[in-house]
Parts: C-alpha cells; structure tokens; sequence
C-alpha cells in the first residue's frame, strides 16, 4: 500500500470529548460545552419551520449547484450568484484551495498559532509551509508579505484569528493586499465575521471587487449555529471561484443542509441577538480577568483565549471537574492558556464561578 510520505507523518484530527462521554467519566449531569465555538443559543427558529414544511426525497441526490442557498445568499450579500463556491464546511473550501492550488512545487504562507487545517491541507498536497509567528495574538502581516516569493501559491490570513480571537484592521489587511503579487491567492478566513464589533474593521466584500486574488470564507458553524450541518462558502471574484469549482464534488452540501443554512441566512435578527449576547459575555470575562490579574487577548470572536500561568492540561482537567470543557492551549500553542467559548448568560457565570474557585483555591 503506497501512502504519500507525508500524510504518514500526520496525525488525525482528534475531536474533543463529547458531552456524554464527560458525562459518564464523571458521574455529572450537567455539561456546559465550550471547547468548539459552538452558537450556545442554537440556531434560528426558522430552520427548523422550514425543513419541517419543506418534505425533501432522501432518495434523490442534492440539488449541485446549490441553487437555493445560492439564492439566499445572493440577495443577502446583493452579489452575483457566480461569486460564491459552496463547502461542506469552509473546513471544505479550504481544503478545495489547497488542493486546486499547493502541490509539492509551491509553498504556502501562514501565521502560527493559526487554524490548523491551513497547514494540514497544504502537508498532504506537499507544499512546503512558511509560518510566521503572530505578535501579540495578532498576524505580523508585514513578515508574512516579506516571505512570499516566487514559489509562494496561497496566503492564508485567518481575522479574527483562531484562537486568539484578534482581529485585523482595515488599514493593515489594506497595505497588506498591496504588497502581495496578484498571482498570489489571498484567503481571508472569517469565520467569526458575523461576531466582530472592532470599529477598524475591514469591509471584505468591497475588498473582494478590488483584489481578483482575494477569496473570503464564511461558515454558518458559528453564529448562524448550524456546525453539524456542515455549510460554508467563499466569495471572490467570478473567474477565482471558476477556477476552484473543478475540485468541488459535485454534491458537496447536502440537501438538508442548503435548506437550513438559506433558512438561517434569512433571520438576521437572531444573528444580531446573538451578537449582542456574546459581546456581554466577552465583557464579563474581560473584566473577571483583569480582577484576577489574568491576561488574555481582545478577542472579536465567539471564544476567549486566557493565560492561566499554570499547565493548560491541568486546568483543562480541573474544568471539566466541574462539568465545564474548555479547549486546552496546549494543541494551540499556548501551553498555559484555555480557549473557552462564550456561553450563554448563565453559562458564562457557572464558568466564572469555576475558574475562581479553581485559581483561588
Ligand atoms: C470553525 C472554523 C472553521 C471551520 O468551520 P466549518 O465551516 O465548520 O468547517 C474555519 N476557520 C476557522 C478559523 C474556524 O474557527
């Protein structure tokens, strides 16, 4: 059996524990989960309403183009249908990136702590990897244009960066853009978009219409509170998305799913609450950590990444102890911090509540 070298060098995704499994571990009842940046409200109401009046055949393949989804987005955004390529994920537009544009003749530039499935992607299509370490939570945008060379395919900038939760601003990703040849791909990864409240930040539609080797990724995993759906999309100018959609499979999101996410995309009012929610929480946990002397980064995300000056593991343990699973720093990068998602209300005073005790102990 033959296996490409350097897919035998990867590991494969380990998923956290699930609830149940804590659950049954510990002998709790209660689990607050908070290591996926998951939408702790759900999701809109009208997913729900619609798939229950839309009867869908389970025997017929999904419609391939996305024609529904595509519709829905189009009016929302008010861009043409042929700038957007639709993903099981934006895990998958990312993979459909690499695959498209790194094999073992390019390399690829990126910031490190970043998301990790940039690099895992660009190792199994063999591009050499060029990773430049972030400055204070945030992307050194001007070393990361230093390293593009001759070689370099795609860039990767992810705003606000997981996990770190910190954002770009408008006048850095600007002189960043122009610094980088046009027959270099750009993939602004913003996964966190619709949970951004930074003044400075950037419009990346109208970056879209000005740069033809910028393509922006969106997932409905987070906010819209879809992730086990699996639906996210990029959009860039047409002839970029053409020249990606060859490597799509042809029924990439399912039928359930297309449906969902154009219900989803239509109660912005959710969406808005949501983002409000999260802000509050965000502010409880910043001013819990300046009470107790904890640093942590300004994060423009859903989660919160917070140094702990003790081994990430043992918190992580000492957490979960309490019915509360974060994400250990350790696969993060930060070995002494937790990121934690920001709950609901009540779920951000019991996570509180259970750091204090934990760190005053
Ligand atoms: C969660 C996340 C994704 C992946 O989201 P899916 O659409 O669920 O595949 C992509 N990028 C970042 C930065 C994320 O945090």
């Amino acid at each position: 059996m033959y296996i490409k070298d350097q897919v035998k060098k990867l590991t494969p995704y380990k998923p956290g524990k699930t609830v149940d499994d804590v659950k049954k571990e510990l002998g709790l009842d209660e689990i607050i989960k908070l290591a996926s940046n998951e939408n702790p409200f759900g999701c809109s109401k009208k997913v729900g309403e619609e798939l229950t009046a839309n009867a869908l055949n389970y025997a017929i393949y999904p419609d391939g183009g996305g024609t529904v989804l595509r519709k829905a987005l189009t009016e929302f955004y008010q861009l043409p249908g042929d700038q957007f390529i639709l993903g099981n994920g934006s895990d998958e537009i990312i993979q459909i990136i690499a695959r498209a544009m790194l094999d073992s003749s390019k390399n690829t530039v990126m910031a490190t702590p970043t998301f990790p499935q940039y690099k895992h992607n660009a190792v199994i299509e063999g591009a050499e990897v060029l990773e430049i370490p972030l400055i204070d939570g945030v992307h050194d945008l001007d070393k990361m244009a230093q390293a593009v060379n001759d070689q370099t395919a795609v860039v990767w900038v992810c705003s606000p960066n997981n996990p770190t939760g910190v954002s770009i601003s408008d006048q850095d990703l600007k002189q960043f853009l122009n610094k980088i040849p046009n027959d270099v791909v750009i993939v602004l990864d913003e996964a966190y978009f619709e949970y951004v409240a930074a003044d400075d930040y950037y419009d990346s539609l109208e970056l879209i219409q000005q740069y033809p080797n910028l393509i922006v990724t969106r997932t409905f995993s987070k906010a819209y509170g879809l992730a086990g759906f699996r639906v996210g999309y990029g959009i860039a100018q047409p002839a970029l998305i053409q020249a990606l959609e060859p490597v799509r499979e042809p029924f990439n999101t399912n039928s359930l799913a297309q449906l969902a996410a154009s219900a989803a995309l239509k109660d912005q009012d959710f969406i808005k609450y949501c983002k409000e929610q999260n802000r509050k929480g965000i502010v409880k946990f910043q001013q819990f950590c300046e009470e107790y002397g904890l640093s942590y980064f300004p994060t423009q995300g859903n989660f919160i990444l917070i140094h702990f000056n003790r081994d990430a593991d043992e918190m992580f343990e000492s957490l979960m102890k309490k019915g509360i699973i974060a994400r250990s720093g350790h696969a993060l990068g930060y070995p002494e911090s937790l990121r934690i998602t920001i709950g609901s209300e009540e779920q951000v005073e019991k996570t509180l509540k259970a750091i204090k005790e934990i760190i005053t102990q």
